[in-house]
């Protein structure tokens, strides 16, 4: 390996802990890396390409998080960086870890069910979905609304301990 390779190989890794150090604006419990929108990291002569894939294309969420990144990366002498956005593959929820979607619960919001759960033959797919509650882990639960504190989340209540919480929609 020639010194050029291996002072990349450095660089990516610091800008790879300096993004592992970004969270989600909507949910500050996980990371974008942890979240799966962290979709790569390259350096192009001198400048950071870091690849993104939002959650959802209508979230206004992307903004802060490509402004964050950019911060970030300044704050450390990477001036000049550049955030692509990804659309297609589309995220899914399938991205988020296990451990991910354990944060989720821990930070009060029911993480996405598999699909399995979802009965495809209803139209609307809040309504058919078995959501847990994250404080009791009762399946007792209703819809609320079908918007949470975002458009990505549903709003729902436990019916056994009350307690109502954020649902993250799988897709
Ligand atoms: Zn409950």
């Amino acid at each position: 390996m020639d010194l050029m390779s291996k002072n990349t190989e450095i660089q990516l890794a610091h800008v790879r802990s300096i993004l592992d150090t970004i969270t989600d604006p909507e949910i500050p419990a996980l990371t974008i890396n942890e979240m799966g929108i962290l979709r790569g990291v390259e350096i192009e002569a001198d400048t950071v390409v870091v690849t993104i894939t939002p959650t959802y294309s209508g979230c206004p969420a992307i903004d802060q998080i490509t402004d964050d990144i950019t911060a970030a990366l300044a704050k450390h002498d990477y001036l000049s960086a550049r955030v692509a956005l990804v659309l297609s593959p589309a995220w899914t929820t399938d991205w988020m870890s296990d451990e991910a979607k354990e944060k989720l619960r821990q930070y009060g919001i029911a993480p996405p069910c598999k699909t399995s759960l979802l009965d495809d033959s209803q139209e609307d797919p809040d309504v058919t979905v078995i959501v847990a509650c994250p404080n009791c882990c009762s399946f007792n639960t209703q819809l609320v609304s079908h918007f949470g504190s975002t458009a990505c989340k549903s709003f729902w209540q436990c019916t056994d301990c009350l307690e109502p919480f954020d649902y993250f929609k799988p897709i």
